[in-house]
């Protein structure tokens, strides 16, 4: 990466830059605190320039003019505001997709991401290690339903897509260039970010953190956003909810066909009695409900295809700073 012996003009050219991508929504009040905090973490880490990208994801606070004060005194802090809320997810895609550095960094504006993480994440990158994932030993700052749930969901996507998403990881990693451009080539519009970074592969090294409480406001996902966001994990990296159907037609039918065999057989041999109205009733609505969840499911499905064959971009870009020079910043 860097050698040893060059001229001071040589070595300050080879030094790498890491993209520090941050998502924001609402964070006015986290901020100044990020940036103190983050400063103090990248300070103790030699040989290596940083630059920061912060989206803003259609904030409705001051987010955006305290983003500006940042940049006004800071060269490495470039910012782009999205033209509406996109969802965190888009809003780290537009980071990636303007990000410069040898290597990304997306980290929680709520400092929920220990930035003192990032100088371990880098050693293992010099190491040789494309991907570097931080996981977090604890989940004591969230509550036992979302640690459940999140458990659950983990042990339900593993089962079902082909590629497993590790437990505990969230979007805090860094991941180097050669990652980037590839996740670049993505062009789906459902974007389960924890995902497509599990799907792309390579060498991959983990380090672990403890997960820090919010330093200021509320999270913006809610049980609703969390129950979607999970759909769309497993909807985008699975298609055997939709496949299972099949087996269960197929089952429900063999079960029709015995039961009607045994039915005919016992008719031959002792004749017809008084039919049960509950046993028909029960299984009519037992059918009519399996029929609608599988036709919700291939709903599910069907509606993701209709999105992304419109083809809509995945964020728009209000304007960028410094300057607006578009999206070539
Ligand atoms: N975020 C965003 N757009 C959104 C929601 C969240 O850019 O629509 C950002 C938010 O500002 C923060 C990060 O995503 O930097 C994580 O959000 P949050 O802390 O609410 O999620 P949690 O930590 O509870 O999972
Ligand atoms: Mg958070």
């Amino acid at each position: 990466m860097r050698s040893t012996n060059a001229g001071i003009t040589l070595t300050r050219n080879a030094i790498p830059t890491i993209s520090i991508v941050v998502p924001c929504h609402n964070e006015a009040q986290s901020l100044k605190s990020f940036m103190l905090a983050t400063n103090t973490a990248l300070a103790s880490i030699a040989d290596v320039s940083f630059e920061f990208v912060f989206i803003d994801d259609g904030s409705t606070d001051t987010t955006l003019s305290a983003l500006v004060t940042i940049a006004e005194t800071d060269p490495r802090v470039r910012i782009v505001e999205l033209s509406r809320n996109f969802g965190k997810e888009a809003a780290l895609t537009a980071g990636i997709d303007f990000a410069r550095g040898d290597a990304v960094i997306p980290i929680d504006a709520d400092l929920q991401d220990p930035p003192m993480v990032i100088a371990a994440l880098v050693d293992k990158w010099r190491e040789g290690y494309e991907v570097v994932l931080a996981q977090r030993v604890n989940r004591d700052t969230d509550s036992l339903l979302k640690r459940l749930t999140a458990h659950l969901f983990y042990r339900l996507h593993n089962t079902l897509a082909d590629h497993a998403i590790p437990e505990n990881v969230g979007d805090f990693r860094l991941m180097d260039r050669k990652v980037i451009d590839e996740l670049k080539r993505f062009p789906e519009r459902g974007r389960f970010m924890k995902g497509l970074f599990a799907w792309v592969g390579f060498r991959t090294a983990t380090v672990e953190y403890e997960r820090a409480p919010r330093i200021a406001g509320a999270s913006k996902f809610g049980f609703w956003r969390l129950w979607n966001f999970a759909i769309e994990g497993i909807t985008g990296f699975s298609t055997l909810p939709l496949r299972v159907w099949t087996y269960f037609g197929f089952t429900v039918s063999l079960c029709a066909f015995v039961y009607g065999a045994f039915m005919l057989i016992r008719t031959l041999l002792y004749g017809n009695d008084v039919p049960g109205y509950a046993s028909l009733l029960v299984s009519v609505m037992f059918l009519g409900g399996l029929q609608l969840m599988g036709l919700g499911v291939i709903g599910e499905y069907v509606g993701r295809v209709h999105q992304e064959a419109k083809g809509r971009p995945i964020y728009i870009v209000r304007r960028t700073y410094p300057g607006d020079t578009g999206r070539a910043i």
